[in-house]
């Protein structure tokens, strides 16, 4: 998402509105998924103190596989952010800025790295369908929440299995 601020004539102290939804880029999310609508971001430009500051929102969804039963799963992501946009000319001077920063190149900011760090933040490390999913039989690898098996009465804990063998 890239917003030309030679083109946005921002007043000192009064916020300028910038939507838009883009198509989320699939092959960020692999391996852990993919999205299932698009991306909305609703950014708010304000000019202060020669410093512009962007304040938005980021939604969309994206189906990712349960880290249990391997089933789909469909997770909403909703974020606020807020960044100071910086001229790339000042990059070394970044230590200065306390805020997330997005920097300004030829006029142009692009949003979009710091779109897709977000996403990335909010996506689960072990996603699970339901909170109470009996993911897969171990030792069949049946779905337990839509079957059972039998596997687990004469499941024996591995490190017992060779004495079992002696007896
Ligand atoms: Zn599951
Ligand atoms: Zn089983």
């Amino acid at each position: 998402m890239e917003i030309n601020l030679k083109e946005t004539k921002l007043i000192a102290g009064q916020g300028q509105l910038f939507h838009a939804e883009i198509p989320g880029n699939n092959e960020i999310l692999e391996p852990l998924g993919k999205f299932s609508k698009p991306i909305v971001v609703h950014v708010r430009l304000e000019s202060k103190d020669q410093q512009i500051k962007a304040f938005g929102t980021i939604s969309t969804e994206v189906i990712l596989n349960c880290s249990r039963c391997l089933e789909f799963c469909i997770y909403n992501i909703k974020s606020d952010f807020a960044a100071s946009l910086i001229d790339i000319s000042l990059q070394d001077e970044q230590d200065l800025w306390q805020d997330e920063v997005v920097f300004i190149k030829g006029g142009i900011v692009d949003f979009s790295s710091l779109i897709y760090e977000i996403i990335l933040t909010q996506i689960p490390m072990t996603p699970l369908c339901n909170i109470n999913c009996k993911g897969l039989c171990p030792i069949c690898g049946i779905d337990l929440n839509h079957r059972s098996c039998q596997c687990q009465q004469d499941n024996i804990d591995p490190r017992w299995e060779k004495l079992k063998h002696l007896t």
